[in-house]
């Protein structure tokens, strides 16, 4: 065998995060959330940790999406990614519909000034009583399975309104390259798209009110070419289910999964492409489905880089060498920069650290939160300003699935603030 005397060196370049330019800058080398200095905002909310979130971002990814999209294609704004009420209010102003996914999330919706012809409520074993506030409230639901039409149906003739419905498909195909799927071989969302037929059948045997389908196949893409494929796709499953369909579709929607750069060598997704793929799929829309609202449902685009989450440094101490920054927030507030979220191998989420000194000096360090576990690690051995106790430390991306998608009660320690400024 042949044993080469002299190796390509196994040290690469490390891949560096995309720079976090979304939050400017002061003069002083304060972090701006919406023209707010951060060190001032942490003195308003009154205490750390806390996330905020910034309406001038949220409004310019709305702007920045319709931009590229046809005029056609309708958003909607899958609230679980951020069930914060006064952002969903907010982003209710700016999107054409608000997807929830429990009883719960439906009433914030509904308090913070949707319209109901503009909700839809999707999401595996929705119960009975939720069903029911669904149909009273007017809103669209996604089926997910044939129990849920059985109890429409009765619920129809108890409450005497007729019921939307869509069908949520589970797709015949994967959504390739995304980071948790949702659709494409056995899963517990939606229906297969092969039992779809019976069911339109009945759906029309009951008068429940037809208006069309949902295929959502996946989160968390940063590929554009394979989020279009999954689009072209979901149109042309859409399309051949339709022919089966008791009435005429009135509402396709063709999901969303686009993602976000959160680790080193993560690239923006690409809104070109999909933009003319949308315009290619409308156009053709406009003579297969006339009658159909084209919709694209998207959480974590439209809030995850809008947000950062703060903590104060309680204590620095060294072990072998090395420096940990202790801070009064972790994991349990925001599980994902933990690395514990649906993440396969831990990476740094984007961090930053906003010093008091705004000395220029840099060192390796690594943020561990309160809680007496290995895994509440914030930053795991980054190059980082060097901070001292009372400095804040900031989590870029973290917009989407943070406090309601973190074990806040794991230990004890008090919940996490949130502010829309
Ligand atoms: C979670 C979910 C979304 C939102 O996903 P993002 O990756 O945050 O855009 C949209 N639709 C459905 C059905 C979902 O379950």
């Amino acid at each position: 065998m042949d044993t080469p005397t002299a190796r390509t060196p196994l040290i690469r370049t490390p891949l560096a995060h995309t720079p976090m330019s979304q939050f400017a800058r002061s003069a002083d080398g304060d972090l701006l959330v919406n023209g707010q200095p951060l060190t001032r905002l942490a003195e308003r909310v009154g205490s750390t940790p806390f996330y905020a979130y910034d309406r001038s971002l949220l409004r310019a990814r709305v702007a920045e999406l319709r931009a590229a999209l046809p005029p056609e294609v309708e958003l909607h704004y899958a609230m679980k990614a951020n069930p914060m009420p006064a952002v969903v209010a907010f982003m209710a102003g700016l999107v054409n519909g608000i997807d929830v996914a429990s009883g719960g999330e439906l009433k914030v919706a509904l308090d913070a000034g949707a319209n109901p012809a503009d909700i839809s409520f999707a999401g595996p074993g929705k119960r009975d009583a939720e069903l029911r506030q669904a149909l009273a409230a007017g809103v669209l639901v996604n089926v997910e399975s044939a129990r849920e039409l059985t109890v429409l149906a009765a619920l129809q003739q108890q409450l005497g309104l007729q019921a939307r419905v869509a069908l949520r498909v589970n797709p015949d195909f994967e959504l390739k390259g995304s980071g948790m799927k949702m659709g494409g071989g056995a899963k517990p969302f939606g229906i297969d798209a092969d039992q779809i037929p019976p069911l339109l059948a009945r759906i029309g045997a009951d008068n429940l009110g037809f208006e069309g389908f949902q295929v959502f196949a996946g989160s968390q893409n940063l590929r554009a070419d394979t989020l279009c494929e999954a689009q072209q796709k979901s149109y042309a499953l859409a399309l051949r289910l339709a022919a089966d369909a008791p009435a005429l579709v009135r509402f396709l929607n063709l999901g969303g999964g686009f993602g976000i750069p959160y680790f080193p060598g993560d690239k923006p997704l690409d809104l070109a492409p999909i933009g003319a793929n949308l315009a290619d799929i409308a156009k053709r829309a406009r003579a297969d489905l006339p009658q159909a609202r084209l919709v694209l449902e998207l959480g974590r685009y439209l809030v995850g880089e809008a947000g950062i989450y703060v903590a104060r440094v309680l204590d620095r101490k060294v072990s072998g060498g090395q420096v940990f920054l202790v801070v009064d927030g972790g994991m349990h507030h925001h599980l994902a920069a933990s690395g514990n979220f649906g993440q396969v191998l831990r990476r740094n989420y984007p961090v930053t650290i906003v010093t008091r000194s705004r000395s220029e000096a840099r060192e390796t360090a690594s943020v561990v939160g309160p809680l007496c576990t290995p895994l509440d690690l914030l930053a795991d051995r980054m190059d980082l300003p060097v901070a001292e106790e009372g400095d804040l430390v900031v989590v870029y991306q973290s917009g989407a699935y943070g406090a309601s998608a973190s074990p806040q009660a794991f230990l004890g320690h008090p919940a996490v603030a949130e502010v829309l400024v």
